[in-house]
Parts: C-alpha cells; structure tokens; sequence
C-alpha cells in the first residue's frame, strides 16, 4: 500500500511567523469573497507590503491574523497555505524535506522523498497550484515542468 506522503495534523506552526503569507491578486479577491469585504478594504485592514509584495499581518503573538484553534479562513486561504508542504525547495531537495519534518509534523517519512515529489507535484497540478508569477507569487511555489 502507497503511503500518504503528507497529512495535516493542525499543529499550526506552519501559520506561525512575519512574512510567509504572500497575498496575489488571486489570493486577494479569493479572501475577500471569503470575508465578504472588498479587496480594498482586505488590503486596508489585513495585509502589508514588505519586499515588494503584499503579506498578509501577524498577531501580537506572532501567528497568522487568522489563525485561531485553526485557520480561521480556510476556505479563502492564500495559494501559498494551499501548498505547504509541496513547495518548490522541499521537492527538489531531499535534505529540505528532511528538515521540514521536524517542523510540520504531517509530513510522513516512511512515505520516501521519492513518494512525497510524486503526490506533492498531483496535488499542485490538482489545486492548480503551479502556475508561478515572479512579481507577485511566493517565491516557495513551483514552475509546472
Ligand atoms: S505544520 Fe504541518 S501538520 Fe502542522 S498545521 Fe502546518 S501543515 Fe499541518
Ligand atoms: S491564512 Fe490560514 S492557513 Fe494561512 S497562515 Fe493564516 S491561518 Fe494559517
């Protein structure tokens, strides 16, 4: 039986820390329609621009605006929260997907590197997560290829 490469645990470390949360137009206009607010008043209340793009804003406590027992927004959730763990470095380069290990426990290790770059690049694919826009993409999602 194939194992599953990557399963969730809800731990929420992935949505801790400044700056992960890169917001594209599609990403806006997705959580927006979530919050049911306009696209400017998103970007008024819950992002700001930092090395060029637009992230979305962190709590005092350092995790994501949204985060609660779990993501608040699920449903509306940026293309990089949609991602994790297949990002680009983690697929190609099995030492990167080693050490994420150690961080988000879903990521299943008996499941083989080999295994994770197969379901991880379905998913994408599935999600339409792969089209990648250099000026306002998170630079952790990858090309189709
Ligand atoms: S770190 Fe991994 S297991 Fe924890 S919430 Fe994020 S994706 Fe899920
Ligand atoms: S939008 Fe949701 S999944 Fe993404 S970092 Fe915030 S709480 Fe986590």
């Amino acid at each position: 039986m194939t194992e599953e490469a990557f399963e969730c645990k809800m731990c929420g470390h992935c949505c801790e820390g400044k700056g992960g949360i890169v917001m594209t137009e599609k990403d806006q206009k997705r959580l927006a329609e979530h919050l049911e607010i306009s696209v400017e008043e998103l970007i008024e209340k819950y992002t700001e621009h930092r090395g060029g793009k637009l992230h979305l804003i962190t709590k005092e406590d350092n995790y994501c605006f949204f985060f609660k027992e779990g993501c608040d927004v699920h449903p509306g959730r940026p293309d990089v929260c949609r991602a994790w763990p297949y990002f680009r470095g983690n697929l190609i380069d099995e030492i990167s997907w080693q050490m994420i290990q150690e961080d988000c426990a879903g990521v299943n290790p008996k499941a083989g590197h080999a295994e994770f770059v197969r379901q991880g690049k379905q998913y994408l694919r599935d999600e339409d997560l792969l089209r990648y826009d250099s000026d306002s993409s998170p630079n952790a999602l990858i090309s189709d290829d």
